[in-house]
């Protein structure tokens, strides 16, 4: 009998993970997992440590291109509602992993807390945010943990508080299989100012990039010192297609997908914007998107 078998009711066997994902193409996940309960999570984790099988995590699917080939093993989604779940004390606001960003920001917001507000309309979950630290204007997501909740490869359930975490541009320390849940410090402030700020936020959010089409953002890291969008600007790429694949003619640090495009394509423009803006500027762009 197959690992997965007694999993039945929450797995899907070969499944195109293009529809999870923002640029909504690439090849299909192994097995899908879509757990109901914490418990039905560990038990699949230990399930998957002591047969071997590879495991991944995906959140909202906004900084991820799936290869083509597709993903060997198994990957979940923290989809269900038992996932999503946000609670208040005071000034500590705690998500569930499986939680859009976006939620997240507006119970702070109703809540009265700030701190979180400008990072409205970036796509995605928690769980994403707090792995890759989303940042918008300076402000990172990491700056604002008090307590993370992991989930080991062996299926433990561990608590790791401030001390222990490290943020850095785009990257944590959060490096163990998943984030189950994380609880944020956040300051008390009137909500009609926060709701004003998160407003301004995302109608400045919606006119800098393209947001009508499938598309990743932030597709390569700023290198020290320069900004990726104005290097790939200035190396004369804004618009340059591939097959279905085309650098945005909004921000250059986008990259849109047209009807029939493939990985392949997207990963062709990734290299010809490496190799256009090396020859350009002499600057190595290094990529932020994760490629599975
Ligand atoms: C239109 C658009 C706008 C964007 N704007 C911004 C922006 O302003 N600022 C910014 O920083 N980024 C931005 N991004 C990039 C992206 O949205 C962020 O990195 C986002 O936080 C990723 O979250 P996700 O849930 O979609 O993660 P996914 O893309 O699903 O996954 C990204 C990584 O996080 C991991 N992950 C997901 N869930 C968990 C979990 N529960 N536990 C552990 N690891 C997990 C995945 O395994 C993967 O390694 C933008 C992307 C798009 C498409």
């Amino acid at each position: 009998m197959a690992w997965y078998e007694e999993f039945e009711p929450i797995v899907k066997l070969n499944e195109p993970l293009g529809p999870y994902t923002w640029l909504g193409l690439g090849g299909p996940a192994e097995v899908l997992a879509t757990p109901h309960s914490l418990d039905q999570l560990l038990e699949l984790v230990k399930r998957c440590a002591q047969e071997g099988v590879p495991v991944r995590v995906l959140g909202g699917g906004s900084h991820v291109l799936v290869r083509d080939e597709g993903v060997p093993g198994l990957v979940i989604r923290l989809a269900d509602e038992s996932f999503q779940r946000i609670r208040c004390q005071g000034q500590l606001l705690t998500a569930s992993a499986g939680t859009r960003l976006a939620h997240l920001v507006s119970a702070a917001v109703e809540h009265g807390l700030g701190g979180l507000e400008n990072l409205v309309g970036i796509p995605g979950t928690v769980g994403g945010a707090l792995r890759t630290n989303a940042s918008a204007q300076g402000n990172e997501i990491g700056r604002w943990v008090r307590q993370v909740v992991l989930l080991t490869h062996q299926g433990e359930v561990v608590t790791r508080d401030q001390s222990e975490l490290l943020f850095g541009y785009r990257q944590s320390n959060l490096d163990e299989l998943l984030v189950l849940e994380a609880t944020f410090q956040l300051e008390p402030a009137d909500p009609a100012e926060l709701t004003r700020s998160m407003q301004k936020h995302w109608i400045a959010k919606r006119a800098e990039q393209p947001s009508d089409q499938p598309c990743a953002g932030y597709v390569f890291k700023n290198p020290r010192g320069y900004d990726a969008a104005e290097l790939i600007e200035q190396a004369g790429l804004k618009g340059t297609r591939i097959g279905g694949a085309e650098v945005s003619s909004r921000h250059a640090n986008f990259i849109l997908t047209h009807p029939g495009a493939t990985a392949r394509d997207v990963l062709r423009l990734v290299e010809l914007i490496q190799s256009r803006v090396r020859e350009h500027a002499g600057v190595e762009l290094e990529l932020d998107l994760e490629i599975w």
